[in-house]
């Protein structure tokens, strides 16, 4: 081996000219022939390596260079090739065979194991049509976007309108209703106190549905101001923070002392209350307004109780305020969050915007309001959701019950 790589250049052979016995066409014959391949062969390696540099997205850029060093080293055969007609430097250009197929092995093997993944790329033409089917999609896109934007600015044109003309009407109730109204009710029931007793019984009453149908007129205006004022606060997106609902009920609760007084009725929590993402003053409307109606529409003769729960599920927490009372017909169970919708007559005093008020601070906080009810007499369960405070350790009971309903209203 040392004797090998000592001798490397020694030229201590016959040069390969004579057995071609120094025929000049035969020589140049392989000197052309071994000059122009290696040439080529010199060639190729620079242009990869040009295109490898130019193109630095390309997959597969280490089986260029592969592929480069084997080219470059197969050049070198036919330029030893040369070399040898004069001079018989075997050893040296057995070598450089055998540098040429160590670098020719893994090259073909890596080539080979390459052509599935080479195979799958795109071709130009699937290139093109995937280019093709794209723009147009975004281009239906861009459409559809367009449609919406135009649709999406339609409607806030006529929600404004719609405000604007709830805005004036509050106004004018607020100005020129609410006091003509209650200086009625006053002059009447002054006039009853004067005049009441020289009466007939027959005007006496009458008298006494004017008073009421005032009342009822003054309750009317003043929950109409009511709801506009909760519509308007809803649309100033009102400040975000956290509200413990335990606090917010106890408001609730002192702020219907009178009204719970008077039905007697039993206010349970069944579960802790949490702490939730919301308004304080817009919770404690919603809880005031479900609890209120639950005391409203009881069951005479029958012991109100109200139950107050909670339950998470994953980033929401559902609060459920059941009844005892008449309940309500699966039917109207939409209808009821519509703003002067009512199930009831004038035996229960009401304006119907309890319900509207809730649905429109629910879904401001991002939530939902449904009822469950199985019919009259049968009671029923206001539920809504509330986002929960972002709570890094992961609830057990974060999975959805299969079939829940979220959304009714
Ligand atoms: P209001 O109570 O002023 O009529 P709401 O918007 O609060 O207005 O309620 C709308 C209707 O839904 C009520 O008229 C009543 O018929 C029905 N309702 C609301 N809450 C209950 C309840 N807890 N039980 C039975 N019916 C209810």
């Amino acid at each position: 081996m040392v004797n090998f790589f000592r001798k490397l250049f020694a030229s201590d052979f016959m040069a390969h000219g004579f057995c071609l016995r120094w025929d000049p066409g035969v020589l140049w014959l392989h000197i052309a022939s071994d000059g122009l391949t290696a040439l080529a062969y010199y060639i190729i390696p620079i242009a990869l390596i040009y295109f490898v540099r130019k193109r630095k997205d390309l997959a597969f850029d280490w089986m260029f260079v592969l592929f480069g060093v084997f080219i470059l080293a197969c050049g070198t055969t036919h330029l030893m090739a040369i070399i040898t007609l004069w001079d018989p430097m075997y050893r040296l250009e057995g070598l450089i065979k055998g540098i040429t197929a160590l670098a020719s092995v893994p090259t073909a093997f890596l080539l080979v194991r390459l052509i599935p993944s080479a195979v799958a790329l795109p071709r130009p033409e699937d290139l093109r049509n995937e280019i093709v089917l794209r723009t147009r999609a975004e281009e239906q896109l861009r459409k559809l976007n367009d449609e919406l934007e135009r649709r999406v600015q339609n409607r806030t044109a006529r929600l404004e309108r719609y405000n604007d003309a709830l805005q004036r009407l509050a106004y004018i109730s607020n100005h020129d209703l609410r006091e003509p109204l209650r200086h009625m009710t006053t002059m009447t029931q002054l006039l009853q106190l004067q005049i009441g007793t020289a009466l007939k019984p027959s005007d006496r009453t009458l008298m006494e549905h004017i008073i009421d149908s005032s009342s009822r007129m003054q309750n009317i205006v003043d929950d109409l101001l009511g709801y506009t004022r909760i519509l308007n606060e809803v649309n100033e997106d009102p400040p975000i923070s956290e509200v413990s609902l335990r606090v917010v009920l106890a408001e609730a609760e002192d702020n219907l002392r009178d009204a719970i007084q008077e039905s007697q009725a039993h206010i349970l929590c069944k579960t802790d209350l949490p702490v939730v993402l919301g308004n304080p003053l817009l919770l404690r409307q919603v809880l005031q307004n479900l609890l209120s109606n639950s005391m409203k529409y009881r069951m005479p003769d029958v012991e109100c109780r109200i139950e107050i729960s909670a339950r998470r599920y994953g980033p929401v927490h559902i609060i459920s305020v059941r009844d005892n009372g008449v309940g309500i017909k699966i039917q109207y169970a939409d209808v009821i969050f519509e703003a002067f919708k009512r199930l009831h007559g004038r035996e229960i005093q009401g304006s119907g915007v309890g319900l509207a008020i809730c649905k429109n601070i629910v879904e401001s906080l991002g939530g939902r309001i449904w009822v469950e009810s199985n019919g009259e007499g049968t009671g029923s369960t206001f539920h809504f959701t509330l986002n929960a405070v972002v709570d890094p350790t992961p609830n057990p009971d974060s999975v959805e019950p299969e079939g829940r309903r979220f959304s009714k209203a």
